[in-house]
């Protein structure tokens, strides 16, 4: 049965995409089966993964909001192994939409509950907020992986984080576990970021990920071919972390359930 990770932080621009995306194919690679879902109306995620939003005729938006099944809107990558349930900028209302509607928290979990058997890994980027749409990403997970960008202040706002994942699992989700942290865009001739490795390491201790994922030029500019890291530039120093960090998630699938 699959696992399923959401990578959140409400924080904007810490690589939760870049991670989604990137973690995603790299599992897929790896011979896992592997479904990537975009919570995020901004749909980086489903571009990133060479899908053309103009083409996408449903996406979550209609599992959450209406009543498409999983089936009907996930959408073969171009990869092999790797699925995503896409997202457009129709879920920009999704937000609102909701707030009426029965079980809104549940819509997700409800939903890939159905498809949860067909993958070995469901991965849920999420955006910005710490709205219904990442809630119902928790709701839906059983760990929740949580990008930390080694800049100044990078601990700040993660308390709200923790106190969000603290409600979910009090109200909706009580197996919720932290998959780990993950220290991001680390630029590696500054000491700043050594100096934050050590406050966040000191802070989740165990829960920190050895894998840490450099500043790297090239994660920058895949997006924007459409391709994963290991398929624009295998060799990169981006494709050698991504893959690191996956054997580090399937090390940890046991453990982290
Ligand atoms: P989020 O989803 O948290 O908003 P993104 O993954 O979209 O963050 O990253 C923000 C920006 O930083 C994007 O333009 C992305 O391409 C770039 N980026 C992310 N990680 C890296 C990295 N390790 N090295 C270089 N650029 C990165
Ligand atoms: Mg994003």
């Amino acid at each position: 049965m699959g696992k399923i990770i959401s990578i959140a932080n409400q924080k904007g621009g810490v690589g939760k995409t870049t991670s989604s995306v990137n973690l995603s194919a790299c599992l897929a690679s790896l011979g896992n089966r592997v479904l990537l879902v975009d919570t995020d109306p901004q749909g980086n995620a489903t571009s990133g993964v060479g899908v053309n939003k103009a083409d996408v005729s449903q996406c979550i938006y209609n599992i959450l909001v209406e009543d498409a099944t999983a089936e009907e809107v996930i959408v073969h990558s171009e990869m092999e192994q790797l699925d995503i349930i896409p997202a457009t900028i129709q879920l920009a209302g999704a937000e609102i939409e909701l707030v009426p509607i029965i079980s809104r928290e549940i819509r997700l979990k409800s939903a890939i509950e159905a498809v949860k058997d067909q993958y070995d890994f469901i991965i849920i980027d999420c955006p910005p907020s710490l709205g219904l749409l990442t809630i119902n990403a928790l709701t839906a997970s059983d760990t929740v992986m949580i990008p930390v960008q080694c800049e100044y202040y990078a601990l700040e706002g993660l308390s709200q984080l923790l106190n969000t994942i603290r409600l979910v699992q009090k109200h909706l989700n009580q197996q919720l576990m932290i998959e780990g942290v993950l220290l991001t865009m680390l630029d590696a001739r500054t000491n700043l970021g050594i100096q934050v490795i050590e406050e966040v390491k000191k802070y989740f201790q165990d829960k920190v990920y050895q894998t840490i994922i450099p500043r790297n030029v090239r994660l920058g500019e895949a997006p924007s071919h459409g391709l994963p890291i290991i398929s624009y530039d295998p060799k990169s120093r981006g494709a050698e972390v991504y893959l690191d960090l996956a054997k580090e998630v399937m090390a940890n699938g046991e453990r982290v359930r």
